[in-house]
């Protein structure tokens, strides 16, 4: 260190923001609230104040807030086991690649620790499957407008949106961005350096757009039809999110590759990339790794989220659940249609597209009301409470919402 930058030397503080220490990186624009504890839906602050989350920390919370079953198993592995690397098979991994491989159309798994991480293995994934099958020519992936990915370098060329690309040089090439659920225009997007096709089930940074079951069944036909890869990012729509285990089983196909991520883990970092047989031919030994991923501690908390997940009734209920939502909503845009243009969104992943209110102001006023909401793209206001939500909490939050936007309205005019 040189002697400027020495300890004893006052250094340049830069001026906090909603009380965040500016020991922080400021990349978030952050509520001023901090939670101690958390209790099912709710997060409470050191004040004891009470807030209920529709939000799951963007759909990582499944099963609510320090539940008892996830708790057991992260404790009971810790002190076993927490880290060995993949230098050694990993018991837990091999335990929850075998149960996804058996719940779902893949065969294999790769893990790493979150939703860019997973999608980062598909992209790789899809471009070493044509390079093992002798087309090393056929790199490039069609992806779509409104997409998020993640936030690394290729994740962001992949989403292609505008404000996260900006300042960070030439995105990494390999991406062609088409509308979304626009058929038309994928067929014409695919050329002879084409590989696959890469898409949100359903959208969430994007606006909660739900892909039509139509269109999803159009990609896997002209994949088939080009021999181009499918590759579903479910990070966010995934695990019983939409009342399926994954949301492409609502549109009755199945993807190559698919990148799962946030509820998997319940709250611990885990992400996974799935892939039938064929499509991990080219992530072999050497080809790709990850120090973290799939450790002991993240898989026994996995295992467990899928063991509540999987259990007879709990998606059926999820279904219940949602369709309670649903129409609270349809109410509430009702009540609110000044402001509230549509509900979006397929079981508990739902959105309100706002009209003259922002969205950020919404989220705001729903905190102040004890609620929390989360913000989205296309001035969408979107709820992802955990899949376990009692009824009566979706009542309160539905009572907790008509407030805010009352107050919004009113603000508004
Ligand atoms: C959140 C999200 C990601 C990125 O996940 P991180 O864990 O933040 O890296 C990727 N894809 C989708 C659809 C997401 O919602």
């Amino acid at each position: 260190m040189s002697a400027s930058l020495a300890a004893s030397e006052p250094k340049t503080k830069a001026a906090p923001t909603n009380g965040l220490s500016p020991a922080v990186m400021a990349t978030y624009a952050r509520h001023d609230l901090v939670f101690e504890r958390g209790e099912g839906a709710w997060l409470i602050t050191s004040a004891g104040d009470r807030y209920l989350d529709f939000g799951s920390g963007i759909a990582v919370n499944v099963l609510g807030h320090a539940h008892p079953r996830l708790v057991a198993a992260l404790t009971e592995q810790a002190e076993k086991l927490w880290h060995t690397s993949n230098l050694y098979r990993v018991a837990g991994q091999e335990r929850l690649a075998e149960r996804l491989a058996a719940a779902t159309f893949a065969d294999r798994a790769f893990f790493c620790n979150s939703g860019a991480e997973a999608c980062e293995a598909a992209i790789k994934a899809a471009r070493r499957y044509h390079y093992v099958s002798g087309h090393p020519e056929r790199w490039r992936i069609i992806t779509f407008q409104g997409a998020f990915h993640g936030r690394t370098l290729a994740t962001i060329s992949a989403g292609g949106n505008a404000k996260h690309l900006e300042g960070f040089g030439l995105p990494p090439e390999g991406f062609d961005h088409v509308p979304f659920a626009d058929i038309a225009a994928v067929e014409q997007a695919i050329g002879p350096e084409t590989g696959a096709i890469m898409i949100e089930p359903v959208q969430g940074e994007g606006g909660i757009n739900v892909a039509p079951a139509e269109f999803l069944r159009g990609l896997r036909e002209l994949c088939d039809r080009q021999s181009l890869l499918l590759i579903l990012d479910e990070v966010q729509s995934g695990m019983g999110r939409t009342g399926k285990l994954f949301a492409h089983e609502w549109a009755g196909v199945t993807p190559d590759l698919m990148a799962i991520a946030k509820g998997i883990g319940g709250g611990f970092p885990l992400g996974v990339l799935l892939a039938t047989e064929e499509a991990a031919r080219g992530l072999t030994a050497g080809t790709h790794g990850s120090t973290f991923g799939g450790n002991p501690l993240a898989t026994a908390v996995g295992n467990t989220v899928l063991d509540a997940v999987l259990e007879a009734g709990f998606l059926e209920a999820v279904q219940g659940k949602a369709l309670r939502l649903k129409q609270i909503l349809a109410g509430i845009a009702d009540q609110h249609a000044d402001i509230v243009e549509e509900v979006r969104g397929q079981g508990l992943i739902m959105g309100l597209k706002l009209k003259y209110v922002q969205v950020a102001d919404l989220v705001k006023g729903s905190v102040n009301e004890n609620l929390l909401v989360v913000g989205a793209a296309d001035n969408v206001v979107r709820l992802l409470p955990p899949l376990n939500i009692k009824d009566e909490e979706i009542a309160e939050a539905g009572e907790r919402l008509s407030r805010a936007l009352d107050r919004a309205a009113s603000a508004a005019s």
